[in-house]
């Protein structure tokens, strides 16, 4: 069972893996990441959010189940970025937290879909800055990385976050990072060799 992971987990902060296979395992994966994805309110979800190094991420600009497109990119890659824009944004792996990030106005991302076509989209807008804000996870990028001025209440916030995540750790409710990283390499063994 999937699990939405928040900062400042280790596994946010790992580079994600190209994959080099899909199998069913990975469609359920997928099918359990727009769950998370709805029941959070989000319109996005990069695997290491759920705890996997893998280089996929899933997109729903509506962030409904019954509306819009469900998108699905596998080992993507911003090949052009255009214009500079600045939106608030916020992150399910930083719940409650919110500031302006500048982003380009316009990608074009080259992925692959399940299926292993090859998808090559221009997009600006919303979609934009989602597909910015995935791919930057992946690379173990947060968007507290890019807010320009974080101000106090920010650091505040940040700071409750690493304090909850040491007491969980405390608690055991999350593996130490030699495990974590075993687990991972088991990810990586599975889907990326
Ligand atoms: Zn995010």
């Amino acid at each position: 069972m999937l699990q939405l992971i928040q900062y400042p987990h280790p596994t946010l902060r790992f580079p994600s893996k190209p994959l080099s296979r899909v199998d069913e395992a990975l469609r359920e994966i997928i099918d359990q990441m727009f769950e998370i994805m709805y029941e959070h309110r989000g319109v996005g979800l990069a695997a290491n959010q759920v705890n996997l190094p893998l280089r996929l991420f899933i997109a729903n600009p509506t962030g409904e189940k019954e509306s819009g497109q469900e998108l699905v990119f596998l080992n993507p890659v911003i090949q052009k970025a255009t214009g500079t824009i600045e939106a608030e944004e916020g992150c399910l792996s930083l719940p409650g937290l919110h500031g302006l990030v500048k982003r380009n106005k316009a990608v074009q991302v080259n992925a692959y879909s399940m299926d292993g076509k090859e998808i090559n989209l221009k997009v600006e807008g919303f979609l934009a800055r989602i597909i910015q804000h995935e791919v930057d996870h992946l690379d173990g990028v947060l968007f507290i990385d890019r807010l320009f001025d974080q101000g106090p209440k920010v650091a505040e916030e940040i700071a409750r976050f690493e304090t909850r995540f040491a007491k969980q750790r405390e608690e055991g409710q999350i593996a130490d990072d030699q495990k974590l990283a075993e687990q991972r390499q088991d990810w990586l063994d599975k889907y990326c060799k």
